[in-house]
């Protein structure tokens, strides 16, 4: 067996070089985090050579049987974890769980309602360069003064306009989402009530955030944020709606289901459902608190929406007169990896912003408690109050190497 160091000796030194980044430099994107070696062996193995277009039981090609118990044991543990009648665990992504959705309750043309992307909504909810902004007639709702989301608004805008199908879910949003409310507007007006729970699932699943599994006709979710499996996408749904939205994914919009991520997300399903992850999210919650705490009372930033209840928040860096592009560079020139983030009435074009979105999963999988999360934030706004002194940005980047060093995700 020929290793890929030895096949493929250019290529091993890029993958080397992004996991020494991955290493020594403090994670604070959102949406990403380091799944366990398990996932990572599981998404690795034979199981990439394998077509099984079609469901359990029901495939297109010989030689299924294994592949099917894999696809089985995924989706039980899946439907176990959330509670939900049935689920599909074949998208390739978050997006393609998106689009099935659309695929199955609208046609091209109908009304859907979606929050803003200006505000805290996803791309597939509804932006106008998407295909859910291409195909269908969108109405977006968004935060009100005190920037949590105006339900008064969704409420009103969705007896106006009598939507197919209203998303609720974010991924720039740190509040709790009133999933209840959502489902009683959708109700009202007859829209199907679709949930995207991609930020939230992992926390979802430990019980620290509402599950919108019981209200919802739909949810959809990525598997490789506060879930912490493999990049990839599953939808969860009612009984009743099983048929179509298994057809809109395939023969619908998916070929061939990506067997090895399909085992990958198994054994991230199975993690997700210890005391041990229970923990995990408990930390990330609390990490989360103490870096919006240190920033926004300490610091002098100002949070978005004042605080945060879940894993992310926005930081409005106006009072700083540093860009949200500014501050991510800035940041990364200090080892502590960030992205720019529109604030609500972001003044500042969308590759510019005037804010940064900071998140907490993956820096508390590599074992940073309050201790290490109130360093950082003081570390970040160390960054903030003096982007382009290289004194202070060494200073920094020398403190992250110790964190660091201290807390290696892979234990090398
Ligand atoms: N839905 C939400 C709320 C997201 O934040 C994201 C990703 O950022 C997605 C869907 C899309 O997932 P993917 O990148 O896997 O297509």
């Amino acid at each position: 067996r020929d290793t890929l160091q030895q096949v493929d000796p250019e290529l091993w030194q890029v993958i080397q070089a992004e996991d020494r980044r991955q290493e020594d430099h403090i994670e604070l994107i959102a949406s990403e985090n380091y799944v366990s070696y398990a996932v990572m062996q599981a998404q690795g193995s034979q199981l990439t050579n394998k077509y099984a277009e079609g469901y359990p039981g029901k495939r297109y090609y010989g030689g299924c049987e294994h592949v099917d118990v894999v696809e089985q044991i995924a989706i039980d543990r899946l439907k176990a974890l959330f509670g939900a009648d049935a689920a599909n665990v074949q998208p390739n992504s978050g997006s393609q769980a998106n689009q099935a959705v659309l695929m199955a309750f609208a046609k091209p043309g109908d009304t859907i309602m979606g929050m803003s992307l200006a505000e805290g909504g996803h791309l597939t909810h509804g932006m106008p360069l998407n295909m859910s902004g291409k195909w269908f007639n969108v109405v977006s709702y968004g935060l009100n003064e005190k920037e949590e989301i105006d339900y008064d608004q969704v409420e009103k805008l969705a007896r106006e306009h009598k939507p197919r199908i209203i998303v609720a879910g974010a991924s720039a949003y740190a509040l709790r989402i009133d999933f209840e409310r959502f489902a009683k507007i959708a109700k009202e007006v007859g829209a199907i009530m679709w949930v995207d729970m991609a930020h939230y699932a992992g926390l979802i699943a430990a019980g620290y955030y509402p599950n919108p599994v019981p209200h919802a006709d739909v949810v959809t979710t990525t598997t490789h944020k506060t879930l912490r499996g493999p990049r990839g996408g599953v939808i969860l749904m009612k009984a009743e709606h099983e048929k179509a939205l298994n057809s809109a994914i395939f023969p619908g919009i998916q070929g061939g289901p990506l067997m090895h991520v399909i085992a990958a997300k198994a054994t991230a399903f199975k993690e997700a459902a210890t005391q041990g992850f229970k923990d995990y999210q408990e930390q990330v919650l609390n990490n989360a608190r103490v870096m919006a705490r240190v920033l926004g009372e300490e610091r002098g930033l100002r949070v978005v929406s004042g605080r945060t209840e879940s894993h992310v928040f926005l930081l409005d860096l106006r009072n700083k007169n540093i860009t949200g592009k500014e501050a991510e560079a800035a940041l990364g020139r200090a080892h502590i990896t960030v992205n720019k983030n529109g604030i609500p009435n972001d003044p500042q074009k969308p590759f510019v912003t005037s804010g940064i979105r900071i998140g907490s999963p993956a820096m508390t999988t590599r074992g940073f408690t309050e201790i290490e999360a109130e360093k950082i934030a003081h570390l970040i706004a160390d960054v903030l109050d003096a982007p382009t002194d290289e004194t202070v940005l060494a200073k920094v980047r020398e403190q992250v190497s110790a964190l660091c060093q201290r807390f290696p995700v892979y234990g090398k």
